[in-house]
């Protein structure tokens, strides 16, 4: 491993683990890599064709059994997060929403009809799905949903919508979690039924290779089986933000490895004043400082991925290597930039694209303030929430 692997962590994965991390490398430096600068310039992102050879590879649903997926551990999944967003977070975005967040619904809270529908085309990338939670006046308090569905007959009949939701543009299918008179419940919704719209949100500064968007809910007519069966209540949704929250906590090392190891090479051979910037004090403190928050980053994701292999990972613990990871990526990945001065600023090299989608990592899957009440509540035993 590269000089970055301070504590010698590279041992501590098994040899299957490495070889996959190190299939996804290769396949990111293949197909990301040259064209990630690009996408971000133009806020596009060929989706649908990266989901197909991601699919490939087993990557999507890749910690999940049957159904075409590949039933990989926990930490290989970490892994793979941790390649892809050493490329982009927004990539890394593709594969949780789908994976962690669309398939798991379907896969621990579907009917066996559900599964065989949509389980085995996500798996392949031939269908793409997204998870709708947030609406426009309700993000951090999920609770409070306005989407409503209502019993007609047999049938529910879905109203509202939801905001900034990834892959939305190209879904084919989005779990829908709205209110009934029974509590939260969800719904498998194929985009194309009437009454269902998503317009994509532009302008993004952050994310820019990520699709994002709003789903528009008019009165949409669904068959009774198109409810989750096994999904009662916010624990539901909650269940499956830890998992996409665990992804989340391994990719925010990739990103921040990416900007180490950029602006190691930029430092060394960068020269001012007479010496390469790598060889003054100050810049030294600077590449110290984290190069040891970016191995406490990782030992936090082996130990809770370790603990998720075990069936021992509880969601507080999931919030400390999120609050953590990713607030800590996002003050390297700004500290980078600042060795690289005016290149700093330029899309040739990936570091302000890292601290700009970091931004959205901080804020989806939980606000740091959100991990940091989850975390009081588990230190306090008072929920400070509201
Ligand atoms: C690029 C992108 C992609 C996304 N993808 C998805 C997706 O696929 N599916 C989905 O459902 N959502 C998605 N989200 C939405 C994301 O999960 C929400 O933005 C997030 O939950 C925060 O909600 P909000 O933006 O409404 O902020 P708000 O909830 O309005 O919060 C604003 C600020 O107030 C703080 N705050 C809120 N409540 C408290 C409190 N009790 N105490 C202290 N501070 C508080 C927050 O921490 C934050 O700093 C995405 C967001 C982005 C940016």
């Amino acid at each position: 491993m590269t000089a970055l692997d301070l504590l010698d962590l590279d041992p501590s994965l098994t040899e299957e683990e490495r070889q996959i991390r190190d299939v996804v490398r290769r396949l990111v430096d293949d197909r990301v890599r040259p064209h990630v600068a690009d996408w971000y310039e133009e806020g596009r992102v060929p989706a649908r064709e990266l989901a197909r050879e991601f699919g490939k590879l087993g990557l999507l649903g890749m910690h999940l059994s049957g159904y075409g997926c590949a039933g990989a551990s926990a930490v290989a999944y970490g892994l793979a997060c941790q390649e892809l967003e050493a490329a982009d977070s927004g990539v890394r975005s593709l594969v949780s929403v789908q994976g962690s967040l669309a398939m798991y619904a379907i896969w621990r809270f579907g009917s066996e009809e559900q599964k065989q529908r949509w389980l085995p085309p996500m798996a392949t990338g031939e269908a793409i799905g997204c998870f709708g939670l947030t609406e426009p006046d309700h993000g951090s308090d999920p609770a409070s949903m306005a989407t409503r569905a209502r019993r007609d007959g047999d049938d529910w009949v879905l109203t509202g919508g939801k905001m900034w939701i990834t892959n939305a543009p190209i879904a084919d299918v989005a779990v829908i979690w709205a209110r009934t008179d029974d509590g939260v419940r969800g719904f498998a919704v194929p985009m194309d039924t009437p009454g269902v719209t998503a317009r994509e949100i532009r302008r993004k500064m952050s994310l820019r290779a990520s699709l994002t968007g709003e789903i528009v809910l008019d009165d949409v007519r669904l068959p009774a089986d198109a409810q989750l069966p096994e999904a009662v209540g916010l624990k539901a949704p909650l269940s499956c933000l830890t998992e996409a929250r665990h992804g989340i906590v391994w990719g925010a090392v990739g990103a921040a490895r990416d900007c180490l190891e950029t602006t190691l090479a930029y430092a060394t051979t960068r020269t001012q004043f007479g010496r390469p910037l790598a060889g003054f004090q100050l810049t030294q403190a600077k590449l110290a400082d984290m190069a040891v928050e970016l191995v406490k980053a990782q030992l936090l994701a082996l130990h809770l991925g370790r603990l998720a292999d075990a069936g021992r990972l509880r969601p507080e613990q999931v919030s400390v290597g999120k609050l953590n990871n990713v607030r800590e990526a996002l003050a390297i990945a700004r500290q980078c930039r600042t060795i690289l001065g005016a290149n700093g600023v330029s899309g040739e090299y990936p570091v302000l694209r890292h601290a700009n989608n970091l931004e959205s990592v901080l804020t989806y899957e939980g606000t740091s303030e959100i991990h940091q009440l989850i975390i009081g509540q588990r230190l306090t035993g008072l929920s400070a929430f509201a």
